[in-house]
């Protein structure tokens, strides 16, 4: 099974090698990545709707014929529009961007019956779908339907297409070792095909759980296992370093004195580092708790033990940051980091990777590069994890490996529940940062509709020089929705001088920072971005940030982007724009976030409130790497399996294909 789950997608039949290197590029690369492309959702597809009866805003399933197929528009706008009418005479239109290969189809030729499943919009009066499914009549059978989240252009139908493809070639020899181990749970091939094809085996509700349950075993004994030896190896014999002279004068030039609540943890941090064990601890703290500083004494300490330190943040952006506020600090110590990001010219690469061979650069900061292959440490001491949870334990547990008996702090915002803590990361030490510098105020939440009054808020806070975030959901370009692109098209109309910039993960790492400089300096003031600021950007005048489709979030991510606000005294705000199709559920979760300010508290009402209704298999974004655990849903599950974890190892080939890695931003 394993074997062929790590086979690459090109395998499969009716993968061309166009199609393939897109779907490469859009993060499904091999025969598992199909497999594990789980159904968002299931539809009661027994009913078709005769075309004249079809409803706006309703998705349906209709059928009729093909009557004329034409492509308008040029360039970027170009489609194909394909014209079906029915035997009463009403007619709809499919609409495909990006899709010229539909004019060559044969199942698109004038006159074959299609069976076609979409939503349906009225555009001049007349009923059009915007990349509907669509298959021949005769290829379609009424029952439950699989509906696929759609991947790099393809649509729901062709990925199940895929998935039918990937289930063919495992064949029911497929095998995982846990499979008796789990016994009478379905086996991993079986929960597979019953999640996949849930009509053609005729399942019940319960039988459907049961197969998503059994699929997360399989990741979630793998991760066990692979926390388990994490955890060995901290019990690992350190040096004890107690020389903190740098520690104490690096004190003595902060401009303020530790809050009580960073006392507490470098307490902690720095007993760690004495006691002759190493270090394998979680410094939890809310947004803008300042962590930044306690990472930088854990540093200096590791410094003055003769030792390297490293910090790894998930974004070149935020190292840039830290890059910057450090050396800022350190200056007057005579002491300073560096940089290391992917995006840096060759020479001055080599020149970091020699300085740090031969031990010249003592302290680092950077992102995944430090954790390639052709870096090599002298003598690395202490790895630092900045906003861990979005990176996956793999890449903890390379950077610790670049060294011997390697202390590992690891930070957070994103606050998990202490039990969940445990069972997830393998038993970390914990420290918890509650609790704001002193004279910060709690940003003021508002839940919006009326768009248009925002509008004249934001012009008073721009005329005040104030900045602002608009965040817009990541979506893949070929989805009808706001990308970032739009928005700033959009709001630039409205607000000419506002210097409007874009950012989003998929641009270079210079570009990004070009836009968070011009956002600092004040030459941008209103910056349209995707989550990636989400994570830890310091931008003292941000005075409000605006969230477009919040519902989309969980209540601890919308914690942390209001906390790119209100950073220093001066009122901060966030507004929370639902998208036009928030249930009252979720309305009312989001209410939460207006009266509440404590990451933790809101972590918990996450759990409480999120479940029942949500999508099968649909995943919260920015979580911490799993290809199907939710930690916000599976508390119960992982905490049975953490205390009862079974003997049976997983195998290389499962470690490697189940690693836990969290999807990089940069
Ligand atoms: P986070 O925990 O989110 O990483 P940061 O380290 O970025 O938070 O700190 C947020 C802001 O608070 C920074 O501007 C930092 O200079 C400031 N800050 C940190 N510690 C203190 C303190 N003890 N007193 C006042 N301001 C502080
Ligand atoms: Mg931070």
């Amino acid at each position: 099974m394993y074997g062929i789950i790590e086979q690459d997608i090109s395998i499969l039949p009716g993968i061309g090698p166009a199609i393939a290197s897109r779907l490469q590029k859009s993060g499904v690369q091999c025969v598992g990545d199909i497999l594990l492309h789980l159904p968002r959702d299931y539809v009661d597809d027994r009913i078709s709707i005769p075309m004249c009866d079809l409803q706006e805003g309703v998705e349906a399933r209709t059928h009729g014929y093909v009557q004329q197929l034409d492509a308008s528009g040029y360039g970027r706008r170009k489609q194909v529009v394909v014209t079906v009418s029915d035997d009463d005479g009403a007619s709809l239109q499919l609409r495909f961007f990006h899709s010229p290969f539909l004019l060559r189809d044969a199942r698109l030729a004038p006159g074959r019956r299609l069976s076609i499943r979409g939503k349906v919009e009225w555009w001049h009066g007349q009923a059009q779908m915007l990349h509907p499914d669509w298959l021949p009549e005769e290829a379609f059978h009424a029952g439950w339907q699989p509906v696929y989240a759609g991947q790099a252009g393809l649509n729901s139908a062709r990925m199940g297409k895929l998935v039918s493809a990937a289930l063919n070639l495992c064949g029911a020899a497929a095998q995982s070792p846990f499979d008796t181990l789990l016994a009478p749970r379905p086996t991993f091939a079986q929960a597979l095909k019953r999640a996949h094809q849930p009509d053609i085996q005729g399942l019940s509700g319960s039988d459907m759980q049961q197969a998503f349950e059994r699929l997360k075993l399989e990741e979630l004994i793998t991760y066990l296992h692979v926390m388990l030896r994490m955890r060995r190896q901290a019990q690992i014999v350190a040096e004890k370093w107690h020389n903190d002279a740098l520690c104490s004068a690096f004190l003595d030039v902060l401009p303020y004195s530790l809050t009580d609540a960073q006392e507490k943890a470098w307490q902690e941090i720095r007993a760690d580092l004495a006691r002759g064990q190493r270090m394998h601890r979680l410094l939890q703290g809310d947004v803008g708790s300042g962590k930044t500083w306690i990472a930088a004494l854990a540093m200096l300490i590791a410094v003055q033990n003769d030792k390297q330190a490293v910090l790894m943040a998930p974004t070149s952006v935020l190292a840039v940051q830290h890059v910057q506020t450090l050396n800022d600090l350190l200056a007057p110590l005579g002491k300073r980091v560096s940089l290391l990001t992917g995006g840096m010219k060759a020479a001055e690469r080599r020149a970091l990777l020699a300085g740090l061979a031969d031990g010249s650069i003592d302290m680092v900061v950077g992102t995944h590069a430090l954790i390639s292959e052709d870096v090599v440490y002298r003598n690395l001491g202490l790895a630092i994890v900045d906003e861990q949870h979005r990176f996956g334990v793999r890449q903890r547990w390379e950077l610790t490996g670049r060294g011997e008996a390697v202390h590992l702090l690891a930070m957070s915002a994103t606050p998990i529940p202490r039990s969940m803590a445990l069972a997830l990361y393998g038993d970390m030490d914990l420290s918890l940062m509650r609790g704001m510098p002193p004279g910060r105020k709690p940003v003021e939440t508002r839940l919006v509709g009326n768009r248009s009054k925002l509008a004249d808020g934001m012009q008073r806070m721009l005329d005040e020089d104030g900045r602002i975030y608009w965040i817009v959901p990541r979506i893949d370009e070929d989805e009808d929705g706001a990308s970032v692109e739009q928005r700033v098209d959009g709001l630039k109309k409205r607000f000419p001088d506002a210097g409007i910039l874009g950012m989003h993960g998929k641009m270079k790492a210079a570009d990004k920072e070009k836009s968070l400089i011009a956002f600092a300096d004040g030459s941008c003031r209103l910056l349209v971005s995707t989550t990636v600021v989400e994570v830890g950007v310091n931008v003292l005048q941000a005075r409000l940030i605006v969230i477009e489709q919040a519902d989309r979030y969980g209540l601890a991510q919308l914690h942390q982007l209001r906390g790119r606000v209100g950073r220093d005294e001066a009122q901060g705000y966030c507004v929370l724009l639902p998208s036009s199709e928030a249930s009252n559920h979720a309305l009312e979760r989001l209410r939460h976030m207006v009266g509440c300010h404590d990451g933790l508290e809101l972590a918990e009402l996450d759990l409480k409130l999120r479940g029942a209704g949500d999508a099968v298999g649909a995943r919260q974004s920015g979580d911490m790497g799993f290809r199907l655990l939710d930690v916000s849903r599976d508390g119960a599950l992982i905490r049975h399996w953490h205390e009862h974890l079974p003997e049976m190892q997983p195998t290389e080939a499962m470690l490697h294909f189940w690693r836990p890695m969290a999807e990089s931003v940069d």
